[in-house]
């Protein structure tokens, strides 16, 4: 392939789209006539603000953000956000998390350390290939959100639909699944993702939260951890991770220019499918995840054996496939098949499955 690039499975840091990468090549050294890269400019000069505020107008139109609510940067990855959305958020003290794996699961555990969490619904029992029922959740004037992972990246689960939360709001951790098909933003009082998974390098969430939801009773809580410091300065109170927010930006207007996220979402189904009508009919290997709960981003599957899957691995790589092992807390194979993987991605990898299979 091109410039000797393989196709990447990874779960994240993860493949970028290549005309983004392309373009981000051709301004490294002198971005704009600005003399200078992205990487070298003050975060206050006037080249930085505009790349700031067009990224965030671009995101805005992309996932059409009512005017309502506030787009924030913040460092710490998605990873702190377990602490923060807390922090910022319990004021009667409750909260509703639904445990659904690996990260709902370390959400709900660092929640604990600052209030009364309780678990709503569990898939534990099963585990976590499913989405358990969230019609009826147990939720009381007291509980101020109700916590989900909408696209668990370990176990290959996804919502395909939002829970009940009654008079209460809803809070998703969306890092798996960032811009991979459109959302109704209003349904939500909190959408986060740390965007190495579906969008940009590591080091930085997104944070589109209801503005009536940030606080300015917050005076114990500490500075950079506190939504209304980001708030009111527009993700500027200190430096901000400029060049993951360069290319965020850049991948906002790829997709824009691809059509947008109903279109991005079509796509994503059709490369889907190709993976799992296989899965299906394939004897040698099993999707893990329950059909009506299926991830469209993150695909684990396995063989009979641990032997077996580790020999798949080693046979898929040597094949010019890359990051096919399963998470080392589930095992088995995972393929991330984000945004930026092409059709023919995947098109590929399941003739080196085919192949594989034939020959065992
Ligand atoms: C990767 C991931 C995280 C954690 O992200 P970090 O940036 O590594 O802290 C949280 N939630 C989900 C769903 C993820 O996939």
């Amino acid at each position: 392939m091109k410039y000797g690039r393989v196709y990447n499975f990874s779960a994240g840091p993860a493949i970028m789209p290549l005309p983004v990468l392309e373009e981000i090549q051709s301004e490294v050294l002198n971005y704009n006539n600005s003399g200078m890269s992205v990487m070298e400019m003050s975060h206050r000069s006037t080249v930085f603000s505009e790349i700031l505020a067009e990224s965030k107008k671009d995101l805005r139109e992309l996932m059409n953000i009512p005017d309502n609510y506030t787009i924030l940067y913040i460092q710490g990855g998605g990873t702190l956000q377990f602490s923060m959305i807390p922090m910022n958020l319990l004021k009667k003290g409750e909260a509703v998390y639904i445990d659904t794996g690996s990260w709902s699961g370390k959400a709900l555990k660092e929640a604990k350390k600052f209030g009364k969490i309780i678990t709503g619904a569990s898939s534990a029992d099963k585990n976590y290939t499913y989405i358990p029922d969230c019609s009826d959740l147990p939720i009381t004037p007291n509980t101020d959100y109700v916590y989900i992972c909408e696209n668990e990246t370990i176990n290959g689960v996804k919502y395909n639909k939002l829970p009940n939360v009654k008079n209460s709001i809803l809070v998703s951790d969306q890092s798996s699944m960032f811009l991979s098909e459109p959302t109704d933003v209003a349904s939500y009082g909190l959408i986060y993702g740390g965007i190495q998974k579906n969008v940009g390098p590591a080091g930085m969430s997104i944070v589109i939260i209801r503005t009536d939801l940030i606080r300015d009773d917050l005076n114990n809580v500490p500075l950079y951890l506190n939504y209304k410091i980001h708030a009111d300065n527009d993700s500027m109170y200190n430096t901000p991770n400029c060049w993951a927010i360069y290319c965020c930006g850049k991948v906002f207007k790829y997709l824009k220019k691809l059509g947008g996220l109903e279109k991005v979402k079509q796509n994503n189904i059709k490369k889907a499918n190709i993976l799992y009508e296989y899965l299906d009919s394939s004897k040698l290997f099993k999707g893990t995840a329950e059909k009506n709960s299926r991830s469209l981003m993150n695909i684990p599957f396995r063989t009979e054996s641990d032997e077996l899957d580790a020999k798949v691995i080693k046979l898929t790589k040597e094949a010019g496939f890359e990051n096919l092992k399963g998470h080392k807390s589930v095992g088995g194979l995972r393929a991330s098949i984000y945004n930026a993987m092409p059709i023919e991605g995947v098109e590929a990898l399941v003739d080196c499955l085919k192949n594989i299979e034939k020959n065992m």
